[in-house]
């Protein structure tokens, strides 16, 4: 048997768990950080996971079809498909999955073309998406004003997935395929060896030390500090995100596909309720990141000018969340920490870490296939 430990308990490293778990021949362990005090069990997803809105920007996103970035997002999106029925036939659990795409605004004339061109793109690769012309989009969707608006792109084939239910649902299940998990064990020193390559010999945590033959670090943010005690830096800094969950008075009818435009997603969660979000702010030059209520305003009050029903509804909830960004590399950061044999970092998927769960979870096992 060989041991592997996971570090981090958020999306990435859930799946990275229920993944491995299909291997009989590792024995699995999943750490997450307790939440003070230290005694009290933190449940899954409390971290950037529990912020997320969930939307899968895969086939409308404009990635290059020969990128590293679109062949994550196609391994996603397909793993996704047979992943969220998989997780419910094991587990009998739920799992909300929108089916109906996304539909994304263009109030930029210069976006036109560029967006035509894509579309042929994705035609050439056989993946659809559809240009609508203002008469189309006010026909299907007159829940959309289409003053200031130029047309829209449809992708039926993208999705968006509640990210605490997917991750609560894939503990259940590798849980039931043998993982353990410890919701109370904050990893707060690692012993290493002395050796060239380096081996990382046990993580210290607020229960105990936990040796392994390997190491997997889906931290997110707090990827950062554990690679320090490891003697290496990878940089992961915070992008805070605010969003919003409405509800609607009872005669109000949204949309069904996700509805982004000006990168402000309109969730719709059933019940007349939607999620709204998320603003993109920065850390100041001290790498503190307040959350600015302003701009949380400003997001809604440009959806109420592209969907105008939202100026009736209500707010059931308010919340933020950090968003892990690598600096001076791209995102995410998938494969093994230089200089050492036996850690490998899964992290800084900053703000597509829901989209690319299943990607990376699929490129640590292939890489742990040749252990
Ligand atoms: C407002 C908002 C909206 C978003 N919307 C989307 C979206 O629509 N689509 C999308 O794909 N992505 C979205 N994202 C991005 C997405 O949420 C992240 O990329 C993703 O959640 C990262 O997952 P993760 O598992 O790497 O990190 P996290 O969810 O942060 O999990 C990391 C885990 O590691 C644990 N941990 C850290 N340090 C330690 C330690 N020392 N010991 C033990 N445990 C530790 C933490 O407790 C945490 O549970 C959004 C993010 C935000 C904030």
């Amino acid at each position: 048997m060989v041991q592997v430990v996971i570090v981090g308990c958020g999306i990435v490293g859930a799946t990275i768990a229920y993944e491995l778990s299909q291997n009989p021949e590792l024995q699995i362990i999943v750490l997450d950080r307790a939440a003070t005090p230290l005694e009290y069990r933190q449940p899954p997803a409390q971290a950037s996971t529990g912020a997320a809105l969930g939307v899968l920007m895969g086939i409308i996103s404009q990635k290059k079809p020969k990128s590293r970035a679109w062949r994550l997002r196609q391994a996603s999106m397909q793993r996704y498909e047979t992943l969220i029925p998989e997780l419910e036939a094991r587990t009998g659990c739920q799992i909300p999955y929108n089916r109906h795409g996304i539909l994304k605004l263009c109030f930029d004339a210069e976006e036109i073309p560029k967006w035509k061109k894509w579309i042929e793109v994705r035609r050439t690769q056989g993946l659809k998406l559809e240009w609508l012309t203002i008469d189309a989009v006010k026909e299907r969707y007159p829940q959309i004003e289409t003053d200031g608006l130029l047309g829209a792109v449809y992708s039926p084939d993208d999705r968006q997935v509640n990210p605490v239910i997917l991750t609560q649902t894939l503990v259940e299940a590798a849980t039931m395929a043998g993982v353990m998990f410890r919701f109370d064990a904050t990893v707060t020193g690692i012993k290493i060896s002395d050796s060239f390559p380096q081996v990382c010999q046990f993580l210290e945590t607020t229960v105990g030390e936990f040796s392994a033959d390997q190491f997997i670090i889906a931290a997110g943010l707090g990827s950062m500090s554990l690679t320090a005690a490891l003697k290496q830096s990878v940089a992961v800094k915070p992008v805070l995100g605010q969003a919003l969950h409405l509800k609607l008075p009872a005669s109000a009818c949204l949309p069904q596909p996700v509805v982004t435009g000006d990168d402000i997603h309109i969730v719709p969660v059933g019940d007349g309720e939607c999620w709204l979000g998320a603003t993109v702010e920065f850390p100041d030059e001290a790498g503190e990141v307040v959350a600015d209520e302003k701009r949380l305003q400003g997001i809604w009050e440009r959806s109420i000018e592209f969907c105008p029903m939202l100026s009736s509804a209500k707010i059931l909830r308010q919340w933020s969340g950090l968003r892990p960004r690598p600096q001076g590399q791209a995102a995410p950061i998938i494969g093994y920490l230089e200089g050492y044999s036996n850690v490998l970092l899964a992290t800084g998927h900053y703000r597509n870490g829901v989209l690319l769960a299943p990607a990376t979870a699929g490129e640590i096992c292939r890489i742990l296939r040749n252990v």
